[in-house]
């Protein structure tokens, strides 16, 4: 039988509060995994044991989903069997012998947790490298860089053989950092702030600008699939589509040109706030990174960040675009990101913003522009909710 086990990360450090955390990740891999057959999940020795309960249940798609789990440090699919040394040493052959012809060196690496066994890990290591090299002679032992390394665990239960871990998503479980309110456009940036802060254990509330008619059905379609992405990681997204033609325009027609895409910014800001205060976020989370475009200058983020009343995170500040993207990549939202649709932003753009606004200045001009606290309260009034789920069919 094959079965995954998971390995805590930072869980294992947390005193006090590891039950709730423990529980809340149960909670989470049960939930991934319900759509992929009859499981068991259950907890020992710091290691999730996740066991299909019979022929029918889906292994494959239950890695898929548990490598996007946040709270486990590393993740491997292994065997089980029998613990007695004919059974592991057979185990290791028949589950890892292809795996062993592509390569040329490996290494056995025993772990002994049931101390009632008879033979020590150094024991089983050996005993498990000579039974595979007389299988494939062309294998040689390095102990020290190995192509494969193979795992053997006697554990109270079974005994377990698999070949290395591979990373898991890290970070914190999902929902024990509480809400936070992140600003989604359909750039390459914002998601991965969004999945960054889910990864810290926060629970989505996307916001998301858009212009009809200036921009279309078919970039708020692209947002949402960018959120149905993230909610692949962080389980769900709350999207907030937000109206903001009118606030735009007022601006662009009460205001010097250079200071539109600050004050538009603000604007964004301050309606980010409401939406988050009434849904109870502790804080707004943007994918600004420090001097990427003019209104991500410090002086242009200071101008915009002073109208929050709540903290602002940048996970993105000090990153590179190519780093970015790399992560993009990784989480699975770049070729979405990149696909050419227009963002609310990018309408009615000055051709020389203001790379270095200064506050009063921009003060002023905005107490010039009438009425446009009532109209940011009546786009955050009349925006719509999306709520998506992981297992959303619609955005696949
Ligand atoms: P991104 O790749 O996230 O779009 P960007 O480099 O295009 O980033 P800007 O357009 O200056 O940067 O936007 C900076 C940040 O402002 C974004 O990361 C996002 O958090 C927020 N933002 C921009 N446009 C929108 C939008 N239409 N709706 C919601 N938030 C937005
Ligand atoms: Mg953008």
């Amino acid at each position: 039988m094959e079965i995954i086990l998971g390995k805590y990360g930072e869980l294992a450090l947390k005193g006090l509060n590891r039950n709730q955390f423990e529980n809340s990740m149960i909670r989470t891999i049960r939930k991934r995994i319900e759509r992929c057959g009859a499981f068991k999940v259950h907890v020992a020795q710091s290691t999730v044991y996740i066991e299909p309960q019979d022929i029918n249940a889906d292994i494959d798609m239950a890695y898929d989903e548990i490598r996007r789990v946040f709270g486990l440090s590393a993740i491997v699919r292994a065997a089980v069997c029998e613990k007695d040394l004919r059974s592991i040493c057979e185990t290791a052959e028949n589950y890892l012998g292809t795996a062993l012809d592509e390569v040329s060196t490996f290494k056995v690496d025993s772990k002994r947790a049931d101390k009632r066994f008879p033979m020590n890990s150094m024991e089983i290591s050996r005993e498990v490298g000579a039974y595979l090299i007389e299988r494939h002679p062309n294998l040689k032992a390095d102990m020290k860089n190995p192509d494969i390394t193979v795992i053997c665990e006697v554990r109270d239960d079974a005994a377990y053989v698999h070949a290395d871990q591979v990373p898991g998503a890290g970070g914190i479980p999902a929902g024990n950092a509480g809400k936070a309110a992140c600003m989604l456009s359909g750039g390459i940036d914002s998601p991965v702030a969004a999945w960054m802060m889910a990864r810290r254990g926060c629970e989505l509330v996307c916001v998301h600008f858009q212009s009809p008619p200036y921009t279309g059905e078919r970039a708020l379609y692209k947002v949402e699939k960018l959120a149905w992405r993230v909610s692949r990681w962080a389980g769900r997204v709350c999207l907030f589509e937000v109206p903001f033609t009118d606030c735009q325009i007022r601006i662009r027609d009460t205001a010097p040109e250079d200071y539109f895409t600050v004050l538009m910014r603000r604007s964004m800001m301050r309606i980010t706030q409401i939406i988050a205060n009434k849904e109870g976020c502790g804080a707004i989370v943007t994918g600004e990174s420090l001097g990427q475009v003019a209104s991500q200058t410090m002086n242009a983020i200071r101008c915009t960040d002073i109208v929050a009343q709540m903290p602002v995170f940048r996970p993105l500040i000090g990153n590179d675009k190519v780093e970015i993207s790399e992560y993009a990549r990784k989480i699975d939202t770049f070729d979405v990101s990149i696909e050419p649709y227009e963002d609310c932003c990018t309408i009615f753009t000055p051709k020389h913003p203001r790379t270095q606004p200064v506050i009063e200045a921009i003060e002023e001009a905005e107490n010039g522009i009438p009425g446009l606290l009532e109209l940011e309260a009546e786009a955050a009034e009349n925006s719509v909710l999306k709520v998506i789920h992981f297992s959303d069919e619609d955005y696949v």
